[in-house]
């Protein structure tokens, strides 16, 4: 008889997205008519840019021509969209186009990038954490490996190098869910403690298009050293829209290696070998949809997008703190970590605002312990309803 992974088993039974969807279920068969503003979960607010859709049909129509027939792309992404990734992110990095994979998501290559490590590896993971990273790991059987970086109100919301040894590290800087993004400062402590600690960091850079504090980095190959031991992950999703379409990058540079026995492996080499493997690649229209957020029109429309989100963050976060509220992030990136007032926990929180204000958040916990007492907000809204948002809080 087939048998099961029993890794799956492991994994925590309250997935937040289905309960909350429940509890908004509830309140509108109660009540039918109620108006809800769903600050919950982070998908984009806006259309797709027009230089996007423009570059995206012309390619299709390309595709119906007998003369520029397209089957399989290569499964590294195409040519064209590394080198712009290469000359319009990284040129001042000295990151090659060869250096950079493109997938369908940050989603995936977060997750698929374990499958170049053994078992053995312990993995830092931030609690609370993007689940991604946390989930993916127990389902592939490192549950018993993980070591939890504890990001509190002490600690600046972001983690903290530890005593202890890790092999891996997941790091997600600007932070999903806390909204807060690493200083030049911290960021170089954590590349020291890959050198030191003779770790890799999995660095999810999908925010860095909301990054507007100066001290901030906007890449970790910012940072001394980091080209030995990081892999950045990024993603058109958040910063173009393409949360419906899918492409994203990974950044590997030739120079990160880790161990056999005593030989060293590049993980470049790898990845290039599993990627070859196991995909056939993003759609050609998307990669030419990608190619034209580069462009100057594309620029223009996507910063333009970016930008509103990033008012009805500063709004929100202004408005609750002229309410008296305790919020952190919103200002490296389109989430609002919200601390529960008067001892509440972060479902009691969720519970109220929904009842009250039939505002959607998401409880903290859900994205781990140490997240108890926040709730999240998301910024992916129309100034309209952040306005309206703040209103029925204010009401509270
Ligand atoms: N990484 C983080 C931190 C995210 O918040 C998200 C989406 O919410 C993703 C990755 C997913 O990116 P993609 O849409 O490219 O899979």
């Amino acid at each position: 008889m087939a048998k099961i992974n029993p890794n799956y088993q492991k994994l925590r039974t309250e997935y937040i997205f289905p309960v909350i969807e429940q509890k908004l279920a509830d309140l509108k068969k109660r009540l039918p008519k109620a108006s809800i503003v769903n600050l919950g979960i982070g998908d984009i607010a806006q259309p797709l840019a027009p230089a996007i859709t423009t570059a995206i049909c012309s390619a299709v129509q390309e595709m119906g021509e007998e003369s520029s027939l397209r089957g399989y792309g290569p499964s590294e992404g195409y040519d064209f969209l590394r080198l712009a990734i290469a000359k319009n992110e990284f040129a001042h990095l000295g990151i090659s186009p060869d250096e950079i994979f493109i997938s369908d998501g940050a989603n995936s290559d977060t997750a698929n990038i374990q499958e170049l490590f053994g078992m053995s590896n312990a993995i830092g993971i931030t609690d609370p954490t993007y689940p991604v990273y946390l989930d993916t790991s127990v389902m592939a059987g490192r549950g018993s490996k993980i070591l939890f970086l504890p990001c509190t109100e002490k600690t600046g919301f972001l983690p903290v190098p530890p005593k202890e040894h890790c092999d891996l590290v997941y790091l997600c800087s600007p932070s999903n869910p806390t909204g807060v993004a690493f200083t030049r400062k911290e960021l170089a402590a954590w590349v020291a403690y890959a050198k030191k600690e003779g770790a890799i960091l999995l660095y999810d850079n999908a925010y860095v298009a909301f990054i507007t504090s100066p001290d901030v980095p906007h890449s970790i190959f910012e940072i001394e050293g980091a080209k030995a031991v990081a892999i950045e992950f990024r993603s058109f999703s958040k910063s173009a829209g393409f949360t419906g379409l899918r492409c994203a990058y990974t950044i590997l540079p030739k120079t990160v290696h880790a161990h056999l026995g005593r030989k060293m492996i590049s993980l470049h080499t790898l990845w290039k070998r599993r990627q070859n493997t196991k995909s056939n690649g993003v759609a050609y229209p998307i990669q030419r949809g990608a190619e034209a957020v580069f462009t100057k029109q594309g620029q223009k429309e996507t910063k333009a997008q970016v930008k509103s989100y990033l008012t009805q963050a500063a709004l929100l976060r202004k408005g609750l703190i002229s309410l008296g509220y305790k919020c952190f992030g919103g200002v490296d990136s389109p989430y609002i970590w919200w601390k529960a007032p008067k001892g509440l926990s972060s479902w009691e929180f969720f519970d109220l605002l929904l009842e009250k204000c039939h505002l959607i958040s998401v409880p903290g916990k859900g994205f781990g312990p140490s997240g108890e007492g926040y709730v999240r907000l998301s910024c992916f809204t129309s100034p309209a309803i952040a306005k309206e948002a703040l209103k029925r809080i204010g009401k509270l």
